[in-house]
């Protein structure tokens, strides 16, 4: 089994897909535990290197592509799927844009404004003066859903578009499954972003993702989790960031509830003492938040929580 999981597996980012559905043909399939390597194509499709592809005109059908989808043999509807992050490279330069109708500021900013950062060393420039730390994470990381296709530009239950910068490197994703062989597909990485990501970007970014996948049937979610070295966190994305996050604050006390054998006015009152009610962005179609506990405050006395 071990042995298996150290095989790496390849998946070049002209095996994507624009939707998220269980329909789309697997590009490959994989036995869990596996190793597989995701490289990715940025929000824009890797269409914008320069202002001259901006002036010759973008394919605006053609972004937020995720690379796969990748068939996980013996993943069924009511598993869990557990997708450790084991290492994200990024490209040489991200792409920013905001306004044109996109972005919290879309009121007062009428066209479309871009920016392009040099990325080296873990550093992407904004300026001479000015450099933005890297912190690389995944903008797309999601399953099949039931029912009709989600755009990968859209977060749901079924993971997708959720633009939470807690995607990190030695981070693992928690995602439902919904059809067989739960159809993982990544892509939108960004090299830095603020949590909002009120311009409608991050620092934007292709690159090259390695995914440990795994599947777990004792553990039966309706929304993703993401645990750290620090946190587990629910994440909920609806039409308004009020539902959102109180999908996120409901899904944290049950989890507490039933996992740790809390009662739930215990779980929510030491959820409202250490936990953080807190945005991930607001600028998709549907908007995502998320609730994040400590692992340290509840994990010596009633072990973990996953
Ligand atoms: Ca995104
Ligand atoms: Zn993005």
């Amino acid at each position: 089994m071990a042995t298996e999981g150290r095989l790496v597996k390849k998946v070049e980012k002209s095996r994507h897909v624009l939707a998220m559905s269980a329909e789309a043909p697997p590009v490959l399939r994989v036995q869990s535990p596996a190793l597989v390597e995701f490289e990715t194509a940025d929000c824009f499709g890797d269409q914008i290197r320069s202002m001259t592809d901006i002036e010759r005109g973008i394919d605006w059908d053609h972004i937020n592509p995720a690379t796969g989808p990748v068939y996980v043999e013996h993943a069924s509807p009511g598993d869990t799927l557990v997708v450790r992050v084991e290492s994200i490279e990024t490209a040489g330069q991200g792409v920013m844009c905001t306004g044109g109708g996109f972005g919290v500021l879309a009121d007062r900013i009428p066209d479309l404004h871009w920016r392009f950062l040099p990325i080296d060393e873990g550093v992407a420039r904004w300026s001479d003066d000015v450099e933005i730390r890297t912190e690389p994470m995944i903008g797309v990381i999601g399953v099949a859903p039931v029912g009709e296709p989600v755009p990968c530009g859209t977060p749901g239950h079924h993971g997708g578009n959720m633009d939470t910068k807690l995607i990190t490197e030695d981070s693992t994703v928690y995602l439902p499954v919904f059809v067989p062989g739960a159809l993982l597909a990544v892509g939108d990485l960004h090299a830095a972003m603020g949590d909002g990501e009120v311009a409608v970007t991050g620092v934007e970014v292709g690159g090259l993702v390695r995914l440990h996948v795994d599947v777990r049937r004792d553990l039966r979610l309706t929304d993703p989790l993401v645990e750290t070295g620090e946190l587990v966190a629910t994440v909920a994305s609806a039409e308004t960031l009020d539902e959102a996050a109180d999908m996120a604050t409901h899904a944290m006390a049950e989890l507490l509830h039933s996992r740790l054998g809390m009662e739930l006015h215990d779980a929510v009152i030491l959820m409202s003492a250490v936990g953080d009610l807190q945005v991930s962005q607001v600028v998709d179609p549907l908007k995502t938040a998320r609730f994040t506990m400590p692992r340290a405050v509840y994990e010596p006395t009633h072990g973990p929580l996953l």
